[in-house]
């Protein structure tokens, strides 16, 4: 069958969802699809509180922000292909993809990717051991207990303090599972500090920072993970090594953003953007964890939102692509996103500093702009409001962060 439409979202996550009802709200046609049976994404797995609150500024649950998502949804024409996965993305627009009616084509004006991000690996870690089971990735131990009712293990440790792996902290323990603590290779915390706080130090979860597994052991099954804390410059501390008698270890150790099946466009692990969401194909845009990891659902949708409005624009021949203003990391600045601005165009900037700061002072030069941000660290996004303004300002912006005082 040969489908034609003015707009294809390609993963139906918050992202996806807030892109086809934006796309569908500015007037275009459009194909949602997605290749499990449910619509939502990671947040079907997130059982626990702390979404929505920017977004719908509600405390929801991962399943409520979903809900609210889809009941917009169902209000609208957008078709929801669900339990299809998309192969390939051509050139020439043709979006192919399979399901259980077979292997179909859909041609489209526009292309809107929120195909979210995968796990990094416990074997991306190259720890030496045996090969054992009860190894884990964070959001497979989640989806074990919150989606298929399962105990994967009895007493755990922890690999990552990112907000995924403090959140599996308390998830762990209060399905009755012994957490024996949460090892952070740095020497602060990966997660924000809200979840440090609710999730280990109200449960007396011990966090370990500057400490690195560094062997695992089992027969068949895991029995022991061996930690060593770290010196300033990352080497082991002779002598410091502490034995965990567990029977899993959770790992959650990064997310890498999915871009596949779309080949030709520049990405930097994530797709790379624009302020309009436009990635360096014009007519494909981009939001959410396959552009960047975000802290928030909150900060995804927003994004989604806007990469469905301009992609039905663009559809429509209503916004066509402008020349591009880059966007440079400055002195103390680890991840900055978007890469390009459109000037014409307002800027939600989302930066992530390289260390933490007391007081840092973020500067936009040459636009002149100055935030004051508090206790910021690399764990906890700064967003950054940037007016449009005259092209002819600059050809290049650099964000920079400095400690004030
Ligand atoms: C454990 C955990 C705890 C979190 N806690 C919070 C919190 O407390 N508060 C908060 O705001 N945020 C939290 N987040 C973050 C938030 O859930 C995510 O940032 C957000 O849901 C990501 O949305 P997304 O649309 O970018 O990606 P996803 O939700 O991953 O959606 C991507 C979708 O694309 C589909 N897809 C991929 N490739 C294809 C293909 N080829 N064909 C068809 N479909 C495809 C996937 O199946 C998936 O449904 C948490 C995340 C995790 C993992």
């Amino acid at each position: 069958m040969r489908y034609e439409t003015d707009v294809v979202v390609i993963g139906a996550g918050g992202g996806g969802m807030a892109a086809a009802l934006s796309a569908y709200k500015s007037g275009a046609d459009v194909i949602l699809i997605e290749r499990e049976e449910e619509a939502g994404g990671v947040l079907n797995q997130c059982i626990h509180n702390g979404f929505g609150l920017h977004y719908y500024k509600k405390d929801l649950t991962g399943p409520e922000f979903k809900e609210t998502l889809q009941e917009e949804l169902e209000k609208t024409n957008v078709r929801v292909l669900k339990g299809t996965f998309v192969l390939d993305v051509s050139r020439d627009k043709r979006i192919t993809f399979v399901n259980s009616d077979g292997i179909h084509e859909i041609k489209t004006k526009a292309l809107v990717m929120t195909t979210g991000a995968r796990e990094r690996h416990f074997n991306s870690l190259g720890i030496p051991g045996d090969r054992v089971s009860g190894i884990f990735t964070a959001g497979v131990a989640q989806k074990y207990i919150n989606l298929q009712n399962l105990k994967p293990a009895n007493s755990a440790l922890i690999v990552g303090s990112g907000d995924i792996g403090l959140i599996m902290a308390r998830r762990l323990h209060l399905e009755g599972i012994e957490v024996k603590g949460v090892v952070e290779i740095l020497p602060y915390p990966g997660g924000l500090e809200r979840n440090v706080q609710q999730c280990l130090r109200d449960y007396d979860i011990p966090l370990y920072l500057s400490h690195s597994v560094t062997r695992v052991e089992g027969k068949n099954r895991l029995s022991k993970v061996y930690v060593s804390q770290l010196d300033g410059t990352g080497n082991i501390i002779p002598n410091s090594e502490k034995v965990f008698e567990v029977d899993a270890l959770i790992t959650s150790v990064g997310l890498i953003p999915s871009v596949k099946p779309v080949e030709f466009v520049k990405t930097g692990p994530g797709f790379i953007t624009s302020n309009t969401n436009q990635t360096t194909e014009d007519w494909i845009f981009a939001a959410g964890n396959c552009t960047v990891i975000f802290d928030l659902v909150d900060y995804v949708a927003r994004e989604g939102e806007k990469a469905g409005k301009y992609a039905a624009l663009y559809a429509k021949d209503e916004y066509i692509s402008q020349e591009k203003i880059t966007i440079k990391k400055g002195k103390n600045i680890n991840i900055i996103h978007p890469s390009y601005i459109d000037p014409n165009q307002a800027t939600k900037l989302y930066i992530r500093v390289s260390r933490v700061f007391q007081k840092a002072e973020i500067t936009i030069e040459p636009l002149g702009i100055k935030i004051i941000e508090e206790e910021a660290r690399p764990s906890e996004m700064v967003e950054i409001q940037i007016k449009p303004f005259k092209d002819n300002l600059c050809k290049e912006i650099e964000v920079s962060a400095h400690e004030l005082g």
